[in-house]
């Protein structure tokens, strides 16, 4: 059996080597670039005037003129004016060019006009003053966007600012979502005494969601040979298998034997962990599959700390910023297995995150994560674990919290 770590470092080592596609920019949210994105013309491409009020020469002022006569106005989306007399002043807006013979931008809160002359209220004018110089903040030519950026908003508006009508990005892998179990029936029909409706897959398909991944949901009887047929079926067609149920050690789960028997390399079958130790992962050249086991609780655990990391590095993403939180009250755990608590997290005013203990009644209770943000990550080296210890957090993606 491997443990937690080794088990994450075994699945980075077989990552899906995905496609790139050319996508409008329409489209481009929440991909992952493959090609890098550079400024066109620099940023601001001209000396842009950075408030509303009046331009000047600096030179008058220096000379102690406070009083400027206003003979004109620049406003944003017009061509460059000229202030051609010394001692005037033109009225500019916010987002115009700087006109030619002005240096400084004095705001219209700084000044008072009566009789079109505007009379400098404040003492302390500089040269350049409210002017968003040309190439400041990027130059011509210069990188905006590396390779795996994801195109969240700031990533957008540069994109299309720079006049990029398509984005080259990294193709969504085909993911289908595979429930298994003869006591499950879908959402729509009314379960039998000893039947249960299926909910992982839809559990599963939100995580996925987060990014941008749209999977296809199937379902499965607990028969081997039909298993068998399905599987491959859905293997031929997909790059990614995810599959809950049927990995434990119960008499119907069939799936470690059938994937195997199709030709999916098993690279480990079993973490030291609680919940989810019966996860079972495999690949077949550039396809992987991976077995959650089916109780609810273990599912979307395995999805959030194995699954998304997995798939983030396929689409090309550096690794999530890592979590941290603070235990809010002292848990004690035996078994030498690292232990997933499910945790409601707050945030202190005095910048801590509490992570708030919800054991629930362990991994079938999946009514109880509805209260969870997340799962804190106690180390299996630890069997005591105080208030106030800081240890990695997991939170569940693909809601708004
Ligand atoms: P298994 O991993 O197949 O042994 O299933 C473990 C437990 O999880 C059983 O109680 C199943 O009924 C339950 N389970 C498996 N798959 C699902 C599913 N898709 N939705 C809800 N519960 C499930
Ligand atoms: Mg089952």
């Amino acid at each position: 059996m491997l443990s937690v770590s080794d088990a994450f470092t075994l699945m980075q080592q077989h990552v899906l080597t995905l496609p790139t596609e050319r996508v409008p920019i329409h489209d481009a949210t929440g991909r992952v670039l493959r090609e890098a994105i550079k400024a066109d013309r620099d940023f601001p491409p001209f000396d842009r005037v950075a408030m509303d009020g009046i331009g000047i020469q600096f030179a008058d002022y220096s000379a102690g003129q406070r009083i400027f006569r206003v003979v004109g106005m620049q406003r944003a989306g017009e061509p460059q004016k000229k202030l051609t007399e010394s001692t005037t002043c033109l009225e500019v807006m916010t987002g115009a060019m700087l006109p030619i013979g002005i240096d400084t931008v004095v705001r219209y809160e700084d000044v008072t006009i009566t009789d079109g002359q505007a009379t400098i209220t404040i003492g302390d004018v500089e040269k350049g003053l409210n002017i968003h110089a040309q190439a400041t903040d990027r130059k011509a030519g210069e990188e905006l966007l590396p390779v795996g950026t994801w195109m969240g908003p700031s990533e957008m508006a540069v994109a299309a600012s720079v006049g990029q009508t398509e984005l080259v990005v990294t193709a969504l892998p085909r993911v289908a979502l595979i429930s298994t179990g003869d006591e499950l029936v879908a959402v729509n029909e009314t379960p039998l005494p000893y039947q249960i409706r299926r909910s992982n897959t839809y559990m599963v398909q939100t995580v996925l969601l987060s990014l941008g991944i749209h999977a296809t949901m199937h379902h499965i009887t607990d028969d081997e040979a039909i298993l068998k047929t399905e599987i491959e079926h859905l293997l031929a067609n997909n790059d990614v298998l995810i599959l809950s149920g049927g990995v434990s050690a119960g008499k119907a789960d069939f799936v470690p034997a059938v994937l195997t028997s199709l030709g999916v390399q098993q690279r480990f079958h079993k973490i030291e962990q609680k919940p989810g130790k019966p996860l079972w992962f495999g690949t077949m050249g550039n396809k992987t599959v991976f077995g959650l086991p089916g109780n609810p609780v273990s599912t979307v655990l395995c999805g959030c700390r194995y699954v998304l990391p997995y798939l983030r590095a396929s689409l090309g993403l550096a690794p999530a910023p890592v979590q941290y939180a603070q235990l809010a009250t002292r848990i004690a755990f035996r078994p030498n297995l690292t232990y997933f608590l499910p945790v409601k997290l707050t945030s202190e005013t005095d910048g801590r995150t509490m992570a708030h203990s919800l054991p629930g009644s362990g991994s079938a209770d999946f009514a109880n994560l509805t209260a969870a943000d997340g799962f804190m990550e106690l180390p299996a080296s630890q069997s005591e674990f105080e208030a106030g210890e800081v240890f990695r957090v997991w939170v569940m993606p693909g809601t708004v919290r």
